[in-house]
Order: C-alpha cells, then structure tokens, then sequence
C-alpha cells in the first residue's frame, strides 16, 4: 500500500503509535464523521461531480413514491397528529422534498407532519436548509434525540456508512480485524495495514446470527451501531406508533465476506488509503436489523429487492405519467432513470428495503402478508 499524506492520516497514524491498532469501526468512523477531516463534514459527496450517485438524486419519482408510502402509512396508523416524519442521512434534502409534494395529496397529512433531520455533516445541513426553504426542519445529530412522538422514519443509503467491525477467521476462532501501521517510507508518510487481535473476540462480541462455519482469512462483518439504532426506531414505533423504511444495498444475512469498499469518483479505491477523501461504506445486513428490531417488539417486512418494491407502488404508471407531459428528449430521461431504479442489473436487486412496523399491523404499501418477519 503505498503511503497516506493527509491530515487525518497523520492523527490516526499518531493514535495507533501510540495506543496500538484501532477496530475497523474505529477507522471507518474517523474516516468519515471526523469533525475536522471526516469525509462527509465539508464537502458534497453527491452527484455526478462527486463520488456517488443516490435514488432520489436520479429521478424525483423515488422520492414521490416515498411521500405516498409515508401518507399511507400515516393514514394506516389512524391518522396521529402531530406526528414527525424523520429521515435519516438526507444529503441533499432532495428525497425529502419529492417526498413532502407528493405528500400534499393528502393535505391533513401534510398538516400534520413536523419534519426532523438527522445529519451529521454540518455542510449537507446548509444543502438541507436550501432544498427545503420554507419548510419548518429541525435538525438532530442522533435519533435519541428526537422528540418522542409518532414517527415516520425514512432512509436512503444511510445505512451503509455507518461504522462496522470486521471479525477474521483463524484456527482457534473469530479474532476482531484490526488497522495498524505500516513502517514510515522514507518520506516520513504513514502507511496502514490490516492485522487483527492476538486472542479470539468472545462469542457476545461476535454477529447476533450464528456464525456459519467458515475456512480460515474468511471475514464476517456486523454493524452495533446500526443495530442500535434499528433498535431506538423500533422502540420508538412500539410505544408511540410509526413506521420505517430502510433503503440500501445489503443482504439478509448470515453472510461471509468482506463488503468494505471505499468509492472516489465513482470508481473503487483502495480502503486504507488517504482516510476521509474517499467515501467508506459497507453492505447492510438486513436480517441483523430486522432482528434488532423485533427483539423490541417491533414487527419487520422484507427485504424486498427495490424494482419489486417500487413495482408494486406503482413506479411504471407514475413514469408513463411524466412520459406523458414530457418532451421526446425528457422522455428518453425518464426511461432511463426507470431502468437504473429498478433494472435487475442495475439498482433493482442489490438494493433492498426493510419496513418496520407496530406489531400484529397490517402490512405497510408495497409489502404482503408473506413478506412478515423473514428470518
Ligand atoms: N439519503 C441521501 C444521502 C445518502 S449519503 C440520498 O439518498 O441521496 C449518506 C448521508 O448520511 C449523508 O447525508 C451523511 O452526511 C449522512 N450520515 C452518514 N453517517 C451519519 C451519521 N453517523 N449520523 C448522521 N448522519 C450521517
């Protein structure tokens, strides 16, 4: 790996000489949330300038169908008002305002709604309060935060940039993987290397789902953080009602394998190299979700893979709507950006979404009874 010169690289480098190898989550964490020099904290990371592109910033019909799941479901839960419609990780305010015109056809709904923003990057904060001028927003640096009352959350590729811990296969059991450093080359620039815990990890310490038997280098992932706030959501849901909808790309676990990836510019870069210029993510494990939130009490549906999930809202007719109004060039547009939602090869299966419910509740739009709490 050739050798890192950054700022950041040089405070992590300097905390591991001290105190020794930090967790994959550690890193992954001052990688991107460093206040100072963290990936997402000053810079829009969106689009096609930046390093990557989301649903709701190819088509404003990801977020219109959102806005409907979200009316439908207040609708389901009786109506409450108030009630605070959450989104977490918004990046651009882009899905939240599709999301709130479509949901002016139901305007008691609308009315209603107090709209709550959990982000952590101050710059996509501004991004927020420009896309949704005129729309009362509060934001939160944690869901702990919030308010309790009924909620709606919603999130779109939030998942994937939290901070998970890696755990490496070895004769006597799972050791934690570790990122440690590297000589100094001869310009002085530190370098990391992946290593890992000289004693194996407790079975408490390792994924919730049993771990499948595995040859020795292979790698399992998990995700506390993400599991902890599935958790906090479905509390929430259990005792003040509401619902949540989780969009990203992932799979229904157990699952081997190593799924940390770093992204600049739209293509893959190396992971350990020049920590917080290039986005950090790693593949949601949904069944760990569904399970945080079920031991809570909460009911889950799905994963569905997105095409069928958005199929079923009704994406095709809402496309042949805007079709219909649009101009031939607008229209070879639309069609396009149909194909990458819910294309097989595209973002159609590797996406998923997960809804969590108040238990024994119908099932939310898009999802059937058959698609309740798959393990
Ligand atoms: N949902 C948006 C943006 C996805 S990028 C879209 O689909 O376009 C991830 C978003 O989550 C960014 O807004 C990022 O700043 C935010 N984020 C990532 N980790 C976070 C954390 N730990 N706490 C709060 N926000 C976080």
């Amino acid at each position: 790996m050739s050798p890192t010169e950054n700022g950041l690289a040089r405070l992590l480098a300097q905390r591991i000489a001290a105190g020794g190898p930090v967790s994959v989550a550690e890193f992954m964490a001052e990688a991107l949330s460093h206040p100072e020099f963290g990936y997402y904290m000053g810079k829009d990371p969106l689009g096609v300038a930046g390093d990557f592109t989301t649903a709701p910033e190819i088509s404003q019909m990801f977020g219109e169908l959102i806005g409907l799941w979200c009316a439908n479901a207040w609708l389901a839960l009786g109506k409450p008002t108030p009630f605070i419609l959450v989104e977490l990780g918004p990046g651009r305010g882009t899905l939240m305002t599709d999301a709130l015109r479509a949901l002016e056809t139901v305007p008691a709904c609308r009315a209603a709604v107090h709209v709550h923003l959990v982000e952590h990057s101050p710059f996509l904060r501004e991004r927020q309060r420009q896309a949704l001028s005129g729309v009362d927003v509060t934001w939160h640096d944690a869901v702990n935060d919030l308010p309790m009352l009924p909620a709606i959350f919603i999130a779109n590729e939030f998942f994937d940039a939290l901070p998970i811990e890696q755990f490496v296969c070895r004769d006597d059991g799972w050791h934690r993987r570790l990122v440690g450093l590297l000589p100094e080359d001869s310009d002085g620039a530190p370098g990391f290397v992946f290593t890992h815990a000289p004693a194996p990890a407790s079975p408490e310490e390792l994924p919730g789902s049993a771990v499948p038997s595995a040859e020795t280098g292979a790698i399992i992932e998990s995700s506390p953080v993400a599991r902890q706030i599935a958790v906090e959501m479905a509390r929430r849901i259990r005792s003040h009602t509401g619902a949540a909808l989780i969009v990203d790309y992932g799979y229904a676990g157990p699952a081997i394998g190593d799924t940390l990836q770093a992204v600049h510019r739209h293509a893959y870069a190396p992971v350990l190299e020049r920590p917080g210029e290039a986005d950090l993510t790693a593949h949601v494990d949904f069944s760990a979700l569904a399970q945080a939130a079920r031991s809570v009490g909460a009911d889950c549906w799905g994963p569905l893979p997105q095409g069928e999930f958005l199929r079923r809202l009704g994406i095709e007719t809402r496309a042949g709507a805007l079709a219909a109004a649009a101009t031939a060039g607008q229209t070879t547009d639309i069609e396009r950006a149909l194909t990458r939602l819910i294309g097989d090869d595209q973002m159609g299966t590797l996406f998923k979404v997960l809804a969590i419910g108040p238990r024994a509740a119908a099932p939310p739009a898009g999802f059937l009874p058959e698609d309740a709490n798959i393990q």
